[in-house]
């Protein structure tokens, strides 16, 4: 008797590409992002766990990049996502001329960047809104910075300053505590931090704790899995990327496409944050919209190499990890 094929049994994992692209401004503590990139039969799929990650948590990566290019993804209702611009905690001058030159219509405002940061979030907050004018929308991200009763101070305030915000990502970092501030304050509570493995929307939904869910189909386990993810959270859910190069972050579209509803911009115009792509065509927001695309772009071979790892040794900690995670079951 012979194993039943799986749809990884077609991928070249022995030709799998290491790529190591420097970011233009450190994030999430790092100043490169390294991931490999694997070709089957659909196309080529990413697998880029943070380097951090257990390989139990990195096998959901892996799902996605085999989903990616061994399977392909469902067919999208739709054919451009809208795509949130990114103003990190800077002066308000700055702030205005980052949501004023980005095209989009919805501003995602880092606060919270420091305990004494109020006066500057509302700062920023306030030259965000200016820039969009009253048609965009203005929604922050805290990263879990806050206890309940500072963020529903804060919120109350943020909101004021802003002129109505979209949502709060991630006020506190607790379950409990998202759901204590939601019942504090008016303006919608949206989980991300607390959303990273499958049944953590589900926990987030069951308690109250969220009115949008953030998503990123990477760690989810795949485009199908995060549909299913959504379906059973009955929650609106905004998609973001996890620092993908193009190649991982048309997974992350894929789903943006194939979401049944899709009521607020996602978080996916995020290659301007890499110094460089594998792609020679980069997946580039155009006028706060980026294409749903149907398959996997494929790497430019010149791309490859010019972002091959300099230090041999980071390649065979990449490829140790691969044969580690393939290897679980
Ligand atoms: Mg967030």
């Amino acid at each position: 008797m012979t194993e039943p094929r799986s749809p990884a049994d077609h991928v070249d994992f022995a030709g799998a590409r290491c790529y190591a692209v420097p970011l233009r401004t450190r994030f999430r503590g790092i100043t490169v992002r390294e991931g490999m990139l694997v070709e089957g039969p659909a196309g080529w799929g990413e697998f880029c766990p943070f380097p951090e990650y257990a390989d139990r948590e990195a096998a959901a990566w892996l799902a996605t990049a085999v989903e990616q290019c061994a399977e392909g993804w469902p067919e999208p209702v739709r054919d451009r996502v809208p795509v949130n611009c990114t103003v990190p905690a800077v002066g308000p001058d700055r702030a205005h001329d980052i949501v004023a030159r980005s095209g989009c219509r919805t501003a995602k405002v880092k606060v919270a960047d420091h305990g004494d940061s109020l006066a500057e979030d509302l700062a920023r907050v306030a030259a965000a809104r200016d820039a969009l004018g009253p048609g965009g929308a203005v929604r922050v991200d805290a990263n879990g910075a806050w206890d309940v009763e500072t963020a529903a101070t804060r919120i109350r305030a943020l909101d004021r300053a802003a002129g109505g915000l979209e949502y709060v990502e991630q006020p506190c970092r607790t379950v409990e505590e998202l759901a204590a501030v939601r019942r504090r304050v008016d303006v919608r509570i949206a989980a991300d931090e607390s959303i990273r493995r499958a049944e953590d929307p589900l926990r987030v939904a069951v308690a109250g704790a969220a009115d949008v869910a953030v998503l990123k189909c990477a760690p989810l386990g795949g485009v199908r899995r995060a549909l299913r993810v959504a379906e059973a959270a009955g929650l609106p859910c905004v998609v973001s990327s996890a620092l993908e190069t193009s190649v991982g972050l048309a997974a992350e579209l894929a789903l943006a496409g194939a979401l049944p509803e899709l009521g607020f911009a996602c978080g996916l115009g995020t290659l301007s944050l890499l110094a460089g792509d594998v792609v020679a065509e980069v997946l580039r927001p155009v006028d706060g919209y980026l294409p749903v695309p149907r398959t996997p772009p494929t790497p430019d071979p010149a791309l490859l190499d010019a972002h091959a790892p300099t230090d041999p040794e980071r390649a065979v900690w990449w490829r140790n990890r691969l044969a580690r995670v393939r290897g679980l079951r």
